[in-house]
């Protein structure tokens, strides 16, 4: 046998019982055996490197020159996934999609596994390149790390291209051990396990017990359409035949019984149902989740039958064939002490539960939306009532249900019939009411507050107060008095000093230079956020000019055929657009400098993740020397850095030996962000 073949035997002969071990956990040799034959490969490598195979078993023990993590291009759509809270809001999803399905329809639910989200790519059967999620079209290569993971297959046993998603994750107990070799800086295992993926040099991370499970295949460009792979757990079953590991914590829900007895082979745990079972078995994985030896934070909830997937398709979120029931909404009980009337700048009303504090989620909570009266009503709910708050994600608290009727005040909460600022009386359209007032002082300061706000136009030092103070003073009443309104003239006004007149006048001046679609989707008209306003760009109104043309021209069509528009928002189109009112106050901001046409050279090459978010930094950093490295990082995704800790701000960037500030957020919704952490929000 020459030396190449030998090589070739023993990279063979190695990934194989690697695969016996680590993914089946039935090992036909002893572990010294294992070693003898390991050292001989690493022997034949050290002295015939140019003969060693691509993915050789040696690879398993990493290297010690750094890794460069390039990004690149995903291949397949690397989506999140939409969410739900609760079994009522599940059954409705599963609902709407059987509704929609068009034919027999059935669901598989797997554990929801809280690491780090994978995408293994293999070519002719070798892994080829790992990606990180990233920001689901680009990711991070790090390919060198998931080699030193055995359960990840170096090769797969056909010679064929597919792409696995997959979760790395740490089980509790080596979080525990390996947390101690990091000095106990990953609050968590998912912490740990994406650090992992992230360290430098991949010698380091052989050293981490890693694992992975796989969730799903793709065997062509893009889709999973082989006809005999037409079905979800087809394909996790070739999946799973090709050398992954699949977590065994599956269930199989469907009202066609003869389904079940052929996957009973192939998972022998498999929990099987009716799709009316689906909830019975989210509160049995729901108890079990303690006993599991890894963290899991919800269960995923997929259509099995790929050609219905394909048929739902895809939002440019998330798919619309799956969804997470997520086991963590905070909840808290309080007392309702009062609702207050919000109006937004386009009328609408918004009732405001103001609630006894309440501690939730790690932040206190005193106000939460109540929708709408249709919601009140649902909710029975009156003053001085118990209610269940709950917190999801980051979105603002909502009151859930009633937990106990007041005794004193049984009545049920019913809005006023006029508008609590001009005394207009309230219009119902839909679900809510409306104050019709287009000259309602509050619904004039709103759109002026909405205007100035940190995801519009952020102009620092307009907030909310301010803008309160001088609307309220007679000094603005339009959006154009904003820019052409005398900041001097303020001086010696109580809270405005020189040099918080200055900063005002600087940040307008700055925001001159905002892009057209922010200025169009700062103005606020109804229908037109920022989504809105970049798919008119897109589809060629790319000009206030063109805009108002086809308004003036009274050209509904054209509207209406732009993707995601339709009748109603080309009628609004119109009308917002050749309202004379709306002209006039268009030309006077053109006057002024505020950019009217969008120019496309300044497309921006980072994702915009840290948008509307106010950043302080501290202390010192392994990957940023100077400091001011950080802050381009932040700047470069649309975040803003301060110098000193305020109310408004948002993250606190923490590095080693940090000075007071750290102290200072104290009581303050600050979110501190270590350096590792930080290294993963910029991936
Ligand atoms: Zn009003």
């Amino acid at each position: 046998m020459d030396i190449k073949e030998k090589i070739s035997k023993l990279s063979k002969l190695l990934l194989h019982h690697q695969y016996l071990y680590y993914v089946k956990n039935k090992p036909e040799i002893s572990d010294r055996e294992y070693d003898c034959l390991f050292d001989k490969l690493l022997d034949l490598e050290k002295k015939y490197p140019q003969l060693a195979v691509l993915n050789s078993p040696t690879k398993r023990i990493g290297s010690d020159l750094d890794n460069s993590f390039s990004e690149r291009k995903h291949k397949i759509p690397v989506l999140s996934l939409d969410k739900e809270y609760t079994t009522e809001g599940l059954k409705k999803w599963i609902d709407k999609i059987r509704l929609n399905a068009g034919g027999d329809i059935s669901f598989v639910v797997e554990e929801k596994i809280d690491g780090a989200s994978i995408v293994l790519y293999y070519k002719k059967g070798l892994l080829d390149i790992a990606l990180t999620r990233g920001n689901g079209i680009f990711g991070n290569d790090v390919t060198n790390n998931i080699r030193t993971i055995n359960q990840v297959p170096l090769i797969i046993n056909q010679p064929i291209d597919v792409a696995v998603r997959g979760e790395i994750y740490i089980t509790k107990s080596d979080f525990q051990k390996y947390n101690k070799n990091f000095e106990g800086k990953y609050s968590n295992p998912r912490n740990l396990a994406a650090g992992s993926l992230r360290n430098l040099k991949s010698s380091l991370v052989s050293k981490i017990p890693l694992n992975i499970f796989a969730h799903e295949g793709y065997f062509q460009e893009g889709k999973a359409t082989d006809f005999q792979l037409d079905n979800h757990v087809m394909i996790i079953s070739k999946v799973m035949n090709l050398g992954f590991r699949i977590n065994p914590n599956l269930g199989f829900f469907s009202d066609k019984s003869d389904w079940f007895f052929p996957l009973k082979e192939q998972f022998p745990e498999l929990v099987t149902g009716s799709i009316a079972d689906i909830s019975d078995y989210i509160k049995i994985l729901s108890k079990k989740r303690e006993k599991l030896k890894y963290e899991i934070d919800g269960l995923v909830i997929k259509v099995n039958e790929i050609p219905i997937r394909n048929r739902l398709g895809y939002t440019s979120h998330h798919p619309r064939w799956s969804v997470a029931f997520k086991f963590d909404a905070p909840v808290g009980h309080t007392v309702l002490n009062e609702i207050r009337i919000q109006i937004g700048r386009n009328g609408r009303v918004t009732p405001v539960a103001i609630l006894k504090p309440v501690k939730l989620g790690g932040s206190i909570v005193s106000r939460a939306t109540l929708h709408n009266q249709e919601y009140i009503d649902m909710l029975e709910l009156g003053i001085g009532d118990i209610v269940s708050i709950s917190k999801r994600g980051d979105v603002i608290p909502a009151v859930e249900e009633v937990v106990e009727k007041s005794t004193e005040n049984p009545s049920i909460f019913k809005l006023t019939k006029f508008c609590p600022f001009c005394q207009f009386k309230l219009i119902k359209d839909g679900s809510h009411h409306f104050c019709p007032n287009r000259k309602c002082s509050e619904r004039m300061k709103r759109s002026l507050i909405y205007f100035a706000a940190r995801d519009q136009m952020d102009i620092e030092g307009l907030g909310e107060k301010t803008i309160r103070f001088l609307f309220e003073k007679g000094f603005i009443k339009s959006i154009s008095d904003l820019f052409t309104f005398d900041y001097g003239s303020l001086l010696g006004q109580e809270g405005f000093k020189e040099k918080k007149i200055e900063n005002i006048r600087k940040n307008i001046e700055l925001s001159k230079r905002k892009p057209f679609s922010r200025v169009l989707s700062a103005l606020g008209f109804e229908g037109l956020g920022s989504n809105t306003v970049s798919k008119l760009i897109e589809s060629g109104y790319d000009s206030i000019d063109k805009i108002m043309d086809t308004a003036a021209r009274n050209q509904t069509e054209k509207f209406s055929s732009i993707e995601g528009f339709g009748e109603v928002m080309a009628r609004l189109m119109i009308q917002h657009f050749s309202d004379p009112k709306n002209i006039e106050m268009i030309e006077t901001l053109k006057k002024i400098g505020l950019n009217f046409r969008e120019h496309f050279k300044s497309e921006p090459e980072f994702p915009m993740v840290f948008s509307g978010q106010i950043w302080v930094i501290t202390g010192s950093f392994r990957h940023f020397s100077p400091r001011s490295q950080a802050a381009g990082e932040i700047e470069k995704r649309g975040g803003r850095v301060s110098d000193s800790i305020s109310g408004k701000t948002t993250h606190l960037l923490c590095g080693d030996s940090p000075g007071g500030k750290l102290e200072k957020t104290k009581n303050l919704n600050i979110r501190i962000v270590r350096e590792d952490e930080f290294m993963e929000m910029l991936i």
